[in-house]
């Protein structure tokens, strides 16, 4: 898809599964299952939407979903159904290889957003999958990543950045940061301290991607919030300044993890804000 000069593709990952009661917080079950009926064991269907940009100058890949480094018995836990690897996919979508990226850039180290930072190589190693990428990390979140705590422990795995410390190829950055013009990656808190949002303004056009902040487009309102979040009442302030002004502005919302429209509008109505799927950026 164009966006102004730059070319956008939403490639997602894979299908997974997470418990619906831990995606939706306070919100009880008779709400949250009318959009995402839950399976047998209460998990909801999810996606992991990666974007793909090209400035003409740079390849650059935003998160590198969940990866191909799971054991049997968590692909069954997560529920993990891969139909084709993330190479696959950013071949047949937009068109590139994994040497070709230049840029990968993670808005958190959760495995569901950096898993496929790394792959294991022929001595079932992990090493980086996209060999000739700078990749770029928040330098808080790093801190936090090397040490988390109990509550969000289960969620780092050293496999997917190590190898890219040890490469040379991580550069750990600022809290706000402008990656190319018009890209810029912004720290808001809740979800934890250190998850960044990132924002694309091209041609008059803003594309803003949520991360973990508004997760689906079920988490469209106010406290439709994770149980996973750190920091809720945070994620609940951010909403409230970013979800209005997405709506004043026209804005293009990525939501990384729904699994059927990861692209919408926020429109108010009758004084509540919700979605409305977009097909296309064009
Ligand atoms: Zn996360």
């Amino acid at each position: 898809m164009k966006f102004g000069d730059y070319r956008v593709e939403i490639v997602p990952d894979c299908e997974f599964r997470l418990d619906g009661g831990a995606m939706f917080g306070v919100v009880p079950r008779n709400l949250w299952s009318q959009t995402f009926p839950p399976d047998e064991q209460n998990r909801i269907r999810m996606n992991m939407n990666c974007v793909f940009i090209d400035t003409g100058s740079e390849k650059i890949l935003i998160e590198t979903g969940i990866g191909d480094k799971w054991s049997e018995k968590h692909r069954a836990m997560f529920g993990i159904d891969r139909k084709r690897s993330l190479d696959e996919s950013l071949q047949t979508i937009a068109g590139v290889n994994a040497n070709e990226v230049t840029i990968v850039i993670n808005t958190h180290l959760h495995f569901d957003h950096a898993g496929g930072n790394t792959k294991l190589d022929q001595s079932g190693t992990p090493a980086p999958s996209f060999p000739n990428a700078r990749y770029f990390i928040s330098g808080a979140e790093y801190e936090h990543a090397e040490a988390p705590s109990e509550r969000d422990r289960a969620s780092y795995l050293a496999e997917n950045w190590q190898p890219l410390k040890a490469s040379g190829q991580m550069e750990l950055k600022d809290a706000d940061y402008e990656v190319m013009p018009g890209l810029r990656m912004e720290t808001h808190a809740g979800h934890n301290r250190s998850m960044q949002c990132w924002r694309l303004d091209r041609g008059g056009q803003t594309l803003f991607g949520f991360a973990d902040l508004v997760p689906t487009r079920a988490h469209v309102p106010f406290a439709w919030i994770m149980g996973y979040d750190l920091y809720p009442i945070e994620t609940l302030e951010a909403k409230k300044t970013l979800l209005p002004r997405a709506a004043r502005e026209g804005w293009a919302c990525l939501f990384y993890h729904d699994p059927e429209q990861p692209l919408g509008r926020i429109v108010e109505d009758t004084g509540k804000l919700r979605p409305v799927a977009l097909a296309t950026l064009a």
